[in-house]
């Protein structure tokens, strides 16, 4: 959009908002309502992350993000606080946008991040307001949070809950913030309904000047919270089918490529995540299907979502089977406990879950990585934006400064994440820097005629 000062919004009645949780969900849309003409206060428990975000730096890598920070800041719409008495007094709506990791010892959801910001929020409320989680959670918590918040705001406050899952993805984040493909709020009153619509009208203005709609789903708490582990599900398991065809075609001798473009032309299926590859990772989808089984268990549902069990698998296996490709492209026999690849120098190209990310958690790149290094290879990671990430996870990998860095000498090439600088790539000149012209395509990314015509040995998912 152009400058701030031209919002939509501007002379609307508009909602103070703060965005308790400042990752990557909270810190994109506490940046985004800035830039639609809302008062903003994001407010975190991580010093350092709110000190970095009130200086105008953003503690993660998201295209277009870190400039609309500065800009809000600037303009004064925009502050950072660890002050939660602060933000209880500035905010009409408050947004819950923690963290929901996988419980340690289990496969729920840890909704401990949930409970402290709810608790520590209500106990400083002084006025009415309206708290809105964000963040995904099993389904039931919405009436959880209500109580954690009669427990602790005084009553006569009346402050209210409302759900409004985030579809947001890594990588094209502020643009599914200012331009959703659908909002939903889930409400149990008329007042809320009112103040997310108030809340959401820079959206929906937005959306009308460009000459869009924006359909706003007024629904009830429980499909509020569903729609969002569904809608997770869903890709997952259509991630996961492509790569189970994957399997298949490896044995069978088929082409996984041409068999998701050949089925994705029908429209009812539609060619979009049909793409074979190494598999999905990422702070979500992993996570979240697995809180969706153990939330459908406790239910008394859960044979409705066992299959999701089996998209699990398929996706871990996905992680060993880029072991076995190398291994044979690498001339070494797999044993019972996988290859021996002592010996072999491998660059793996890619470590965070997704391009133009710096998000490395649950990366399936930086998990093949690691496999390769413990079968006993010199492995030597390069990842455009997710190094210092990955450093973290991985601190007994060794990274390479550059892409040219990380090939030089590598008997084989493997891809791992789909970022542009590898797929655009010139074989040619990649093929003087290594040992020995062999990829594998973890991701099918690559234009395979265009490297094998350089000389190299390519072997993609899925494809014989
Ligand atoms: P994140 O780990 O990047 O950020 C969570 C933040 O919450 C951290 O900065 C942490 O310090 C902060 N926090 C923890 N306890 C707090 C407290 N008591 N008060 C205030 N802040 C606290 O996580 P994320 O990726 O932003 O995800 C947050 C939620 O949004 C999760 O439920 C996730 O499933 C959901 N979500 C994420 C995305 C995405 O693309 N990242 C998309 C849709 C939904």
């Amino acid at each position: 959009m152009g400058s701030a000062a031209a919002s939509p919004l501007s002379g609307a009645k508009r909602p103070r908002l703060t965005f308790l949780g400042t990752g990557y969900l909270g810190a994109t849309y506490a940046i985004c309502f800035a830039e639609m003409g809302y008062r903003v206060i994001g407010f975190d428990v991580d010093v350092d992350k709110i000190a970095r975000l009130a200086n105008g730096t953003l503690p993660f890598h998201e295209p277009g993000l870190e400039n609309l920070l500065r800009r809000n800041l600037a303009a004064g719409r925009l502050q950072f606080s660890t002050n939660l008495a602060q933000i209880a007094e500035f905010g009409d709506v408050h947004f819950i946008c923690v963290g929901t990791p996988q419980q340690a010892d289990g496969m729920g959801a840890d909704l401990s991040y949930v409970e402290a910001a709810v608790t520590g929020l209500s106990q400083n409320l002084t006025r009415k307001a309206l708290i809105v989680g964000k963040s995904t959670v099993p389904v039931g918590t919405v009436e959880w949070v209500e109580q954690l918040v009669s427990k602790n705001a005084p009553a006569d406050l009346g402050i209210e809950v409302a759900w409004s899952p985030e579809f947001l993805q890594e990588g094209f984040a502020v643009d599914d913030v200012l331009r959703p493909n659908r909002i939903v709020i889930g409400v149990k009153t008329e007042w809320a309904k009112d103040m997310l619509h108030a809340t959401h009208k820079g959206v929906l203005d937005l959306a009308a000047a460009e000459g869009r709609t924006v359909p706003l789903m007024v629904t009830d708490f429980a499909t509020a919270e569903l729609v969002k582990v569904a809608a997770n599900a869903f890709l997952a398991t259509k991630i996961s089918f492509i790569n189970a065809m994957a399997e298949v075609c490896e044995v069978a001798g088929g082409d996984v490529v041409q068999l998701a473009q050949a089925i994705g032309y029908d429209p009812r299926i539609g060619n979009r995540f049909l793409q074979a590859g190494v598999g999905f990772g990422g702070g979500c989808l992993p996570k979240d299907i697995r809180a969706f089984q153990a939330r459908a268990q406790e239910l008394g549902v859960g044979d409705a979502l066992r299959f999701l069990h089996e998209v699990d698998l398929i996706n871990l296996r996905c992680r060993p089977r880029v072991m076995r490709l190398a291994a044979e492209l690498l001339g070494r026999r797999s044993g019972p406990a996988g290859p021996d690849l002592s010996g072999t120098r491998i660059a793996v190209l890619g470590a965070t879950f997704k391009p133009n990310s710096d998000d490395v958690r649950d990366a399936p790149a930086l998990a093949v990585a690691a496999l390769l290094a413990k079968s006993g290879s010199d492995v030597r990671v390069y990842d455009p934006q997710g190094m210092e990430n990955a450093r973290m996870v991985q601190p007994k990998l060794t990274y390479a400064p550059t892409l040219n860095d990380a090939i030089r000498s590598a008997d084989l090439v493997c891809v791992l994440t789909e970022w542009a600088e590898f797929r655009e790539s010139d074989p040619y000149v990649l093929g003087t820097l290594v040992a020995s012209r062999r990829v594998v395509d973890g991701r099918n990314c690559l234009d395979s005629a265009r490297w094998m015509k350089a000389g190299w040995q390519y072997r993609g998912m899925g494809r014989s």
